[in-house]
C-alpha cells in the first residue's frame, strides 16, 4: 500500500505554501525551493533541518506555564506546519498524549468556545438535516477512511460540553497517527451538534455551538442514519468510530450498525479490551487459565458490562458455554450484588444476574463467590478497602486487583494500598496512572489500563485492511496481542501492559496481529500480502516533509 503525499507542485504562490499546513516545511525549506516556489523574502535566510525545528519546538513547549498553552501551541502548530506537528508528536508519543488528549483535552474542550481559533474537523449541526451529504462533501479530502465522531455528551468525566466536544476526536486522532501511524490525511474529526443541555453553555454568549436543547428520540436517530449513509456514500472504506456519546445513545447506535458497517465504540469496545488485555497480563505472572478465572466487579454500569461480556466471550472462544462464562463475571453495583430476584437491573445487566440469594456486602460476596479477580468500575474512590484487599489475599496466592474508576481522585484504591494490604501480592493495574510502590525493598510498577494500547492499533488494521467490519473477536485478538508484548522483566515488577514509552512498536505488533485475523476472516478489502508485519508497516504515515 502506499499512501499519497502531498506535493508542492500544487502550489501557485511560495505564500500560497507557506500558508497550507499539508505543504509548509517553515524554515526547512531549502534554498532552491525558496527559489523554485517564490518562497524567497518570505523567510529568515537560515535553512534548518528538521530534526532542528523539532528541537526549536521542544524548547518553546518547556518555555509555556501551563498544559493548555502547550495544547494551544501544538494545536497552531497542527494549522501551521502538520509535518512538524507529527514529528514532534512521534518523537516521544507517550510524553504528548497527556497534551493532546486527556487529560489536557478536557479543559481545552470545556473552554472551547473561549479558546477557538481556527478550524479543524467538520461540524454537523442537527439544524442542517437533508443536507449532510453535501455539506460533508465540503471536506477536502476526497478518500476518507477514519471518522472519529463525538455528540459532545458524555466528554471524558465532564459531562455535556455541547460543540466544545469537538476536542475530543480531533485528539484521538491526533493519537491514531502519533501511535500508530495512521496517515493523518484519511483522518477527518466530526461533531454533530444536536444542541446542549449544559445550561452554563447555553447561557454563555460566546458558545459556539446551536442555541438548542438536545434533540432526543427519533428525530436523533434519523439524523444519525443520514450521517452514517452520507459517510457510506462519500467514503465507501471509511471506518466510523463513535466517541464521548452518553450511554442512552452509545449502545443503540453501536447495536444498530455494528454489523451493517466498518464501526466500533473505543468508550465501550476498546476500554472491555484494555482490560482483557491486563487480564492476559496477569495470568502470564499467576500462570494460570482464563478458563479458571471468576470476577466480581464494583460497579454494573457500561463499562461493568462491557467489560465483563468481552471477557464472557473470550472465555466461550476457550470451549465454554457462555452462559457459563458469564456467570463467572458477577456484576455488584450500588444495590448489591446482582442477582435474578432483583428487578431493578436493566436488559443490558440481565445476563449477568446470578441465580443466587442477595448479597449486600461486597466484602460477604467475595467471600460467597470467592473471585480470582476484582475490577472496580463504579466511579467511588476507597471500596477497594482493606477488608476487601484482605478478602482477596486470603483466598487467592496472586489475587488480580484492577481499580479503574478515573480520575486517580476515583481510583477504588491506590497502588500503594493494593500492594501494601495485599502483602505485595495482588497483581495491580488501574485506571488512572500511580507512580512505583515499593514494599520490603521490592519495587512494583502499576500498569495503567490505558485505551492507547487498543484504538490506534485498530484503527491501523482497519486502515491497511480495509476491513469490511470491526467484529468482538478482532478485540480479543488485540488484548491478547497486547499482553504478548510485556516482558519477561516488565513482569517481574509487577508491570502488565507494556510500557507506554514503546507504544509505537507495541501498537504496531497489536496491527498486525488484528490484521492477519482481518484477512484469516475474509473481512480485508485488499488481497492478503505474503508478509502482514511489512504491510502494516508500509501503510505507515512518517512526518517527512514533501518533495
Ligand atoms: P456508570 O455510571 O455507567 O456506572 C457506574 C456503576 O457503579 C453503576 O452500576 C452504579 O450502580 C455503580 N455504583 C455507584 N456507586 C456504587 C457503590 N457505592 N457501590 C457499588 N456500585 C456503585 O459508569 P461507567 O461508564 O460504567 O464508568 C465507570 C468508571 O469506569 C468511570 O470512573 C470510568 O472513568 C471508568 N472507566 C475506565 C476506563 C479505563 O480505565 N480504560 C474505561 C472506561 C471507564
Amino acid at each position: 500500500m502506499s499512501t499519497p503525499v502531498p506535493s508542492l507542485q500544487i502550489a501557485e504562490t511560495g505564500y500560497e505554501v507557506l500558508h497550507n499546513p499539508h505543504l509548509n516545511k517553515g524554515t526547512a525549506f531549502s534554498e532552491a525551493e525558496r527559489r523554485a516556489h517564490r518562497i524567497e523574502g518570505l523567510l529568515p535566510p537560515r535553512v534548518c533541518s528538521l530534526e532542528l525545528q523539532i528541537a526549536r519546538t521542544h524548547e518553546e513547549l518547556s518555555n509555556l506555564d501551563n498544559d493548555l498553552q502547550r495544547y494551544l501551541f501544538l494545536s497552531d502548530l497542527q494549522s501551521r506546519n502538520e509535518t512538524l506537528f507529527y514529528a514532534v508528536l512521534m518523537s516521544d508519543p507517550a510524553t504528548f498524549m497527556p497534551l493532546v488528549y486527556t487529560p489536557t483535552v478536557g479543559e481545552a474542550c470545556q473552554k472551547f468556545d473561549h479558546i477557538f481559533r481556527a478550524s479543524r474537523g467538520m461540524y454537523l449541526p442537527i439544524s442542517a438535516r437533508g443536507r449532510l451529504r453535501e455539506i460533508l462533501s465540503n471536506w477536502p479530502q476526497k478518500d476518507v477512511r477514519f471518522i472519529v465522531v463525538t455528540d459532545g455528551e458524555r466528554i471524558l468525566g465532564l459531562g455535556d460540553q455541547g460543540v466544545g466536544g469537538a476536542g475530543i476526536p480531533i485528539g484521538k486522532l491526533a493519537l491514531y497517527t502519533a501511535c500508530a501511524g495512521v496517515p493523518p490525511q484519511y483522518c477527518l474529526p466530526i461533531t454533530l451538534d444536536v444542541g446542549t443541555n449544559n445550561q452554563e453553555l447555553l447561557d454563555d454568549p460566546l458558545y459556539l455551538g446551536l442555541e438548542r436543547h438536545r434533540v432526543r428520540g427519533a428525530e436523533y436517530d434519523a439524523f444519525i442514519d443520514e450521517f452514517v449513509e452520507a459517510v457510506q456514500a462519500l467514503y465507501p472504506k471509511c471506518c466510523i468510530q463513535w466517541e464521548d456519546f452518553a450511554n442512552i445513545n452509545a449502545v443503540p447506535i453501536l447495536e444498530r450498525y455494528r454489523d451493517k458497517i466498518c464501526t466500533y465504540n473505543d468508550d465501550i469496545q476498546g476500554t472491555a479490551a484494555v482490560a482483557l488485555a491486563g487480564i492476559f497480563g496477569a495470568l502470564r505472572i499467576s500462570g494460570q487459565k482464563l478458563a479458571d478465572q471468576r470476577f466480581l466487579f464494583l460497579g454494573g454500569g457500561s463499562a461493568a458490562t462491557g467489560i465483563a461480556e468481552l471477557i464472557s466471550e473470550a472465555m466461550a472462544l476457550q470451549g465454554m458455554d457462555i452462559k457459563a462464562s458469564r456467570a463467572r463475571n458477577a456484576l455488584f453495583d450500588i444495590n448489591g450484588l446482582m442477582v435474578t430476584s432483583r428487578t431493578d437491573l436493566a436488559d443490558f445487566q440481565k445476563p449477568f444476574a446470578l441465580d443466587h440469594a442477595p448479597i449486600s456486602s461486597f466484602v460477604e460476596a467475595i467471600k460467597v463467590l470467592r473471585p480470582t479477580g476484582i475490577i472496580g468500575v463504579s466511579t467511588v474512590p476507597k471500596l477497594f478497602n482493606q477488608k476487601v484487599i484482605e478478602a482477596m489475599s486470603a483466598i487467592n496466592e496472586r489475587p488480580i486487583i484492577f481499580p479503574y474508576s478515573n480520575p486517580t481522585s476515583r481510583s477504588e484504591c491506590t497502588a500503594d494500598e493494593a500492594y501494601r494490604w495485599s502483602h505485595g501480592k495482588a497483581i495491580f493495574a488501574s485506571g488512572s496512572p500511580f507512580p512505583p510502590v515499593e514494599i520490603a525493598g521490592q519495587t512494583f510498577v502499576p500498569g495503567q489500563g490505558n485505551n492507547v494500547y487498543i484504538f490506534p492499533a485498530m484503527g491501523m488494521a482497519v486502515f491497511a485492511t480495509e476491513s469490511t467490519r470491526v467484529t468482538e473477536e478482532m478485540f480479543i485478538v488485540a488484548a491478547k496481542a497486547v499482553a504478548e508484548q510485556v516482558t519477561e522483566d516488565n513482569l517481574a515488577k509487577g508491570l502488565i501492559y507494556p510500557p507506554q514509552s514503546r507504544i509505537f512498536e507495541a501498537s504496531l505488533h497489536v496491527a498486525g496481529r488484528v490484521a492477519a485475523y482481518i484477512f484469516d476472516k475474509g473481512l480485508a478489502r485488499v488481497p492478503k500480502p505474503a508478509d502482514i508485519d511489512a504491510h502494516i508497516r508500509n501503510a505507515v504515515y512518517h512526518p517527512v516533509y514533501p518533495a
